[in-house]
């Protein structure tokens, strides 16, 4: 790799300078998961069953943190979900109070959402949701995501934290129906006031089990629906919305400057 590559930025942190977690393991189980393909398969810290389950992490609950030079994200490596709530709510209530900016990245539940903009009210100018909306179809979220909420779900706490006055963003990374992104797009800006971010699903030959002929098909629709051509047609789409920032991933096919400073999220 030149030096040159080596400066660009990929990933999380394109949006964020830091990752801030407080728990390993996600119910949300997603099959394309780096965090889980990382403490399963790469380390093997945990059996491969022991991922849905969520263990907090004390010391990183009650962790005093620091004021960071930028945009920190979290969670990264895992989710809030109703069973470790409270733990999640500390760990938000304290980044906040070193005064950062914090950017909540979450297949969100409803309860989830509720209380975390009830409990940040007077604190929202510092916060910017960004919810993962990968699909509107619920079975392909069902296949790819099997612990996470439906669209309806996802797409009404975008409602809820939009109306309540947040600045909102949502992820599609990856995107898992290509196919049908554009409309997707047009159906949740309306909630959106800050971005739209769209990206490929990286690394999938070396992330995604293929064990079955369904997950093979499922594996071959996503890339089929992810390769050069179809980025391109979904760019020429979407390039003139104001809304839409697009991933390292699709930068480099379209022809777009990469970004060699973390946490810029533009
Ligand atoms: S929600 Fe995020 S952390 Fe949880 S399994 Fe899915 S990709 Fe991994």
């Amino acid at each position: 790799m030149s030096s040159e590559e080596k400066t660009i930025i990929r990933g999380t942190r394109e949006w964020a300078v830091a990752n801030i977690d407080c728990c390993t393991g996600c119910p949300h189980d997603c099959r394309y998961c780096y965090a889980r393909y990382d403490a399963v398969v790469r380390k093997r810290q945990i059996p491969a069953e022991s991922w849905r389950q969520c263990v907090v992490r004390q010391e990183d609950v009650n962790r005093t943190y620091p004021l960071y030079d930028g945009q920190v994200m979290f969670p990264a490596t895992h989710d809030i979900v109703p069973e470790i709530l409270d733990d999640c709510i500390t760990v938000i209530a304290r980044l906040l109070q070193a005064g950062n900016r914090v950017l909540i990245v979450t297949k969100p539940h409803k309860v989830c959402i509720e209380r975390v903009c009830s409990e940040f009210s007077s604190q929202k100018k510092q916060i910017l949701f960004r919810l993962t909306i990968t699909a509107r179809n619920n079975e392909l979220l069902q296949f790819w995501e099997p612990g996470a909420p439906g669209y309806e779900e996802r797409k009404e706490c975008l409602h809820i934290a939009w109306s309540r006055g947040y600045e909102t963003s949502v992820s599609v990374e990856p995107m898992l129906d290509s196919e049908d992104v554009v409309d997707m797009f047009h159906d949740l800006a309306p909630f959106v006031t800050h971005s739209i971010w769209i990206g490929k699903m990286n690394r999938i030959d070396t992330r995604v089990q293929v064990a079955t002929a369904e997950e093979r098909e499922q594996v071959n629709r996503v890339s089929a629906g992810q390769d050069d051509a179809r980025i391109r047609k979904i760019y020429d789409r979407l390039k003139m919305e104001p809304l839409v920032r697009w991933k390292e991933s699709i930068k480099s096919v379209v022809g777009l400057e990469l970004p060699r400073e973390a946490g810029l999220d533009t």
